[in-house]
């Protein structure tokens, strides 16, 4: 069977799309290395602007009475803190959930899923892809890339674009008396820890830190919490007010923040793939999701014959450059920052005597309900 669209990694992103171009009425496979469901680390606050996209997709959610965030705090040290309101805000789920419901939602819809079977080598000859994978070939029309920010797919020059300051991530779903509308982000050296509710009342816990800090407390995630973490007066006491629900910590190295090509050797990329942003600045997940919503109108214009192959293709290059660029360059600027605590502190003391270049920055980081 040839399919009319294959997606490579069933993310977020992945998933998104599949349903949004089944919906459209396109036979759709998505290869996936993994199965549902799993946790990732992530910070599992999405903003505002994919809620209407999100609910129409997955209309499961509408069902759920997940956490509103409307206020953001930061804080460094021991007293510097900034509190405001976020603007258009954004809700917590935790990304085991969200991705189980978007995975029964494809299912329901007629969606195709090879369920561990790793994506391996991409063809390409007489207007038919061919996916090789770890089980046998497959055949579609069209190919789209959401393999996440490390892929076995990329071409060398895309992985040699990687090098350079790599961070660690960890997340841990902790139960705390705290908040619900409030996401706080507390910096340490070397990094920080977002903080903010999702499903039943549980509060997910993430951080994210350069791999030079793990090193330095020998690779261990105590010694790096007691002796980095915990430098954060406001973290240490969440740390240890708090009853965490994962024994062990989820973790993931080798995170960096590059802007790759949306549209690459015939293959359109999406999500983390494409290009990934920085935490502090957040909203990867909106990123995914928006480039789904757009990609899926734009394959339905080209199966109708209403745009070229050509078209298609420029379409969403300019697109993703136009909407993501910048917003990814920004994050990058501001992840560095925030790796260091007296930067963070200045940022702070700008940040209460001119709350407005807050609020610009904030608007900056979210995008515009879709
Ligand atoms: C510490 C941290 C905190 C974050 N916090 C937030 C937050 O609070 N809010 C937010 O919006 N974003 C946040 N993000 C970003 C967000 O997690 C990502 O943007 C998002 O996960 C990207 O989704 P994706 O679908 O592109 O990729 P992924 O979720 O990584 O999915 C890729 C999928 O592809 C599969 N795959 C990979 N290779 C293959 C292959 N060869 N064959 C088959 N399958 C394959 C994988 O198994 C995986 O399921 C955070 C990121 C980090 C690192």
């Amino acid at each position: 069977m040839t399919f009319d669209v294959a997606i490579i990694g069933g993310g977020i992103a992945g998933l998104a799309l599949a349903v949004d171009i089944k919906s459209r009425g396109y036979n759709v496979v998505v290869i996936e290395k993994g199965n549902y469901p799993r946790h990732k680390v992530c910070g599992e606050y999405i903003s505002m602007e994919s809620h209407n996209y999100l609910e129409k997709i997955c209309p499961a959610l509408k069902k759920l009475n997940l956490p509103w965030i409307t206020d953001f705090k930061i804080t460094t040290g021991k007293t510097k803190e900034f509190n405001t309101a976020l603007g258009l805000g954004g809700f917590g789920i935790s990304r085991y959930l969200l991705e189980e419901l978007l995975f029964e939602e494809a299912k329901i819809k007629g969606v195709i899923f090879l369920l561990e079977t790793k994506a391996k080598d991409i063809h390409y000859e007489n207007d038919l892809y061919t996916i090789e994978t770890n089980s046998g070939n497959v055949f579609s029309k069209l190919v789209c890339n959401s393999s996440g920010r490390k892929s076995n797919l990329e071409a060398k020059e895309r992985s040699e674009q990687l090098k350079g300051t790599n961070y660690v991530g960890i997340k841990y779903h902790i139960k705390i008396k705290r908040d619900p509308r409030l996401i706080e982000i507390h910096n340490f050296p070397g990094g920080y820890c977002g903080i903010s509710n999702i499903e039943e009342d549980k509060v997910c816990l993430c951080y994210i830190v350069n791999s030079k800090k793990l090193k330095e407390a020998n690779n261990s995630i105590p010694e790096l919490e007691k002796n980095t973490l915990h430098k954060n007066s406001q973290l240490k006491k969440i740390f240890n007010d708090a009853v965490f629900i994962f024994k062990e910590p989820l973790t993931i190295s080798g995170i960096n923040f590059r802007i790759k090509k949306p549209v690459k050797d015939g293959s359109f990329f999406l999500g983390d793939s494409a290009g990934s942003i920085a935490p502090i600045t957040g909203n990867g997940m909106s990123i995914g999701l928006r480039s789904a919503s757009i990609l899926g109108v734009l394959v339905d214009e080209f199966f109708l014959r209403k745009i070229s192959r050509m078209q298609l293709e420029k379409k969403y290059d300019d697109f993703w450059n136009k909407e993501f660029s910048a917003r990814i360059k920004l994050s990058r600027h501001f992840q560095k920052l925030s790796e260091y605590s007296f930067l963070t502190g200045i940022t702070i003391n700008l940040f209460n005597n001119f709350p407005s270049i807050a609020k610009t920055i904030i608007k900056l980081t979210h995008g515009k309900p879709f």
